[in-house]
């Protein structure tokens, strides 16, 4: 396949410094902390393109702007992604409904970023977690193993 070692803090990097004029439009910040930078053996565009999507979302659930943070960790052996928002949050019923392709709350949404998003991740042999709390934010979380 077309899987290749690549530093996440460098994919990273490239993806907020091309959302970050767009997000400054709207008054919102993104912030990227790096706890431990790693090495993971992936499709660099593919992946790049699920943070695209769970970052664009991110923005599009902050209308009154905010600071959306992008934190990287290891967990065991697991390099996760973490990508928090202060938007209003999802309902705990409809949480399962968000990976299912069609499911949209926007006006001109596909529903289809979530499903693509979490097609890749599992190509990774990873997981895509959702978690989120009424009027405190949302929060996505990749998790992909090491080697
Ligand atoms: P689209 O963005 O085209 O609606 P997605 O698959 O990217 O499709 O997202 C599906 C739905 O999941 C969104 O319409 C929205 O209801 C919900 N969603 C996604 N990300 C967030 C988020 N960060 N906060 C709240 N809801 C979200
Ligand atoms: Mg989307």
């Amino acid at each position: 396949d077309e899987k290749t070692d690549e530093k996440v803090s460098e994919m990273l990097n490239d993806v907020i410094i091309l959302l970050s004029t767009h997000a400054s439009l709207f008054k919102i910040e993104l912030q990227l902390q790096i706890r431990e930078d790693m090495h993971i053996h992936c499709d660099r565009s593919q992946l790049k393109q699920v943070f695209i999507n769970l970052i664009k979302n991110a923005i599009e659930e902050m209308s009154d702007g905010g600071i959306i943070q992008t934190i990287v960790e290891r967990q065991n052996n697991c390099c996760v992604i973490s990508i928090i928002d202060q938007g209003p949050g999802i309902p705990k019923h409809l949480i399962h409904k968000l990976k299912e392709p069609f499911f949209t709350t926007k006006k001109n949404g596909t529903g289809l970023g979530l499903m693509i998003s979490n097609q890749i991740i599992e190509n990774h042999h990873g997981y895509l977690e959702i978690k989120s709390e009424k009027n405190i934010g949302s929060t996505f979380s990749i998790y992909i193993p090491l080697n």
